[in-house]
């Protein structure tokens, strides 16, 4: 096994609201490996990004509070670093590629000013020698004209481009992790699958390694090793990508892989595809035991009052159910 580049053990964050305080991340722990793609999972409000973002230390503290737990980068505990540490650490070792690149690009400030002004916080270069590099990280991420494009404001891009200068951005530094919070959802189907391409030969092309957060099953195949699903607050199943896809443990697992849109499928015409039933409950309003009982076909007594520890299918693959593997 190659060597972890990210251990976050026993995670925990709160947020404070006029309704009271919730838990958004329970104790979650997952490794990423040197040069490997880690995919969070799972839909909308499950902590995918809370957790990503704890780790960058780039929670609004407050309403948000990292109550627990160690995030392990190069034998230091990120959650114990100075703001001047973390300063140090965010885009130079650990960088970001966030949702929405329309909302995180400076409007008012060229692509190439910005993109000089990454370089410099971290580089000891001259302004002239940034602008080069600049211009190299643009052709890099496969933008035409990329001289021209250094003198153009982010809205006289297209959304697919945006990202890429995004990606250019938080490559501008060759970090060590890559974090990409769900890079391609803004964007349709051809462009999203050119970033997804883009993203992979990037980071095998830099030896980084990658945490993909995204909802998204079908990106999840095309270039994560691994994937880990949540599920309010929870890590729920753990496991190598074709495995888990292959041969899903939990039950949330297997309603997220089968209500995927499966184009080889002879039942597509006519019907509709198979639903999860039931929402996400309010990280205010969790059920006791198990989340996930409220909208589990399998669910019985007890888990409505115990939360299921992890068990393990092999070494490789984990899930956090009361039910054994033979039984679902
Ligand atoms: Fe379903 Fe119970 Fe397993 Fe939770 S612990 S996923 S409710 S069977």
């Amino acid at each position: 096994m190659s060597k972890i580049e990210l251990d976050v053990r026993n995670l925990k964050v709160s947020f404070s609201t006029p309704q009271g305080s919730f838990s958004a991340v329970n104790g979650i722990n997952f490794q990423l490996y040197s040069g490997e793609t880690l995919a969070l999972v799972g839909e909308s409000g499950c902590g995918k990004t809370v957790t990503a973002l704890s780790v960058l230390r780039l929670l609004p503290e407050p309403p948000a509070k990292i109550i627990g737990g160690e995030i392990i980068y190069s034998d230091s505990n990120l959650l114990c670093l100075s703001h001047k540490q973390m300063r140090q650490i965010r885009g130079k070792d650990i960088s970001m590629i966030f949702q929405d690149p329309m909302t995180s690009l400076n409007p008012v400030l060229t692509l190439g000013e910005q993109l000089v002004e990454t370089i410099l916080q971290h580089k000891n270069l001259s302004k002239k020698e940034a602008l080069k590099k600049s211009s190299e990280l643009l052709g890099k991420v496969e933008l035409p004209s990329p001289e021209e494009k250094l003198k153009q404001y982010p809205h006289q891009l297209s959304g697919g481009m945006r990202q890429r200068v995004m990606i250019a951005m938080a490559l501008a530094c060759e970090p060590k992790i890559l974090i990409a919070d769900e890079p391609t959802t803004a964007l349709d189907a051809l462009i999203q699958s050119q970033i997804l391409e883009l993203l992979k030969n990037l980071k095998e092309e830099a030896g980084m390694s990658m945490l993909l957060i995204t909802h998204d099953l079908g990106v999840v195949t095309e270039i994560a090793e691994r994937i880990m699903v949540m599920y309010a607050g929870d890590e729920v199943e753990t496991g190598p990508t074709q495995d888990l896809i292959k041969n899903p443990f939990h039950p949330y697992t297997k309603g997220l892989i089968s209500s995927r849109p499966n184009l080889d499928s002879e039942k597509i015409n006519g019907q509709r595809l198979k639903e999860i039933e039931g929402n996400v409950p309010n990280p205010n309003q969790r059920p006791n035991g198990c989340s996930f009982h409220p909208r589990c076909g399998w669910a019985f007594d007890e888990c409505k009052i115990k939360k299921p520890s992890s068990q393990n299918i092999n070494q490789n693959h984990q899930y956090s159910c009361h039910l054994d593997p033979g039984s679902i």
